[in-house]
């Protein structure tokens, strides 16, 4: 298991599976030091990983990249074995230039397309944290996903998860409308599904 960032939405769970399936997590120092996790898990299931260095899982290799957001040292990732490449990206708030490098090429993505900037403005938010999601270090909206796509969209583009939504903020067909015009003429064979907060997404095949 590998952890991109220290916020409770991504981290709460991760002690008691990493226990009960006796699988190893993987964090980098500034998470495992924000968080607890590696005195959580206990030593035996604790591993680090350098942010912005590649790593191995078993013979699948990660890099890790930075993202704007608002924890101690946020990562995205690319995932190969060699052969397929996928892109990881849920949690920030801005598209820098380092993202953007980072996620081209890919035959995959796992993209964070987290609010309608209408539905978060005009929603029951508190507008501190309005502020906060909007801002540069909180999430990426549909549109700011649709920008990424069309900087990083490809022919070999196969598989596009739009992640990370909003359940107050947006609506499923929202993300899927934004990401399928920006994708039109860019990636002809792509397939676009959702991932979701309650439940597993679809199994998808790459390669
Ligand atoms: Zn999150
Ligand atoms: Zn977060």
């Amino acid at each position: 298991m590998v952890v991109s960032h220290g916020h409770s939405d991504h981290v709460n769970g991760v002690p008691v599976l990493c226990r009960r399936l006796r699988v190893p997590v993987y964090a980098n120092r500034a998470t495992a030091a924000e968080t607890g996790l590696h005195g959580a898990v206990g030593p035996e299931l604790s591993l680090c990983f350098e942010a912005g260095c590649d790593f191995e899982v078993g013979s699948i290799r990660l890099t890790s990249f930075p993202v704007p957001h608002d924890s101690a040292d946020p990562s995205g990732f690319v995932i190969s074995d060699g052969a397929v490449k996928v892109g990881f990206a849920t949690d920030l708030g801005s598209l820098t230039l380092e993202v953007l490098d980072s996620l081209a090429d890919c035959d995959a993505l796992i993209l964070e397309s987290n609010h309608d900037e209408v539905m978060l403005r005009e929603g029951p938010y508190p507008a501190m944290l309005k502020k906060r999601v909007k801002g540069p270090r909180g999430h990426l909206s549909n549109d700011d996903a649709a920008e990424l796509l069309q900087s990083v969209a490809h022919p070999g583009l196969r598989q596009l998860v739009l992640a990370h939504l909003s359940t107050t903020n947006n609506k499923p067909e929202l993300p899927l409308q934004t990401a399928g015009k920006a994708l039109a003429g860019r990636a002809p064979s792509v397939e676009i599904s959702l991932g979701w907060q309650d439940r597993p997404g679809l199994v998808i095949r790459v390669g």
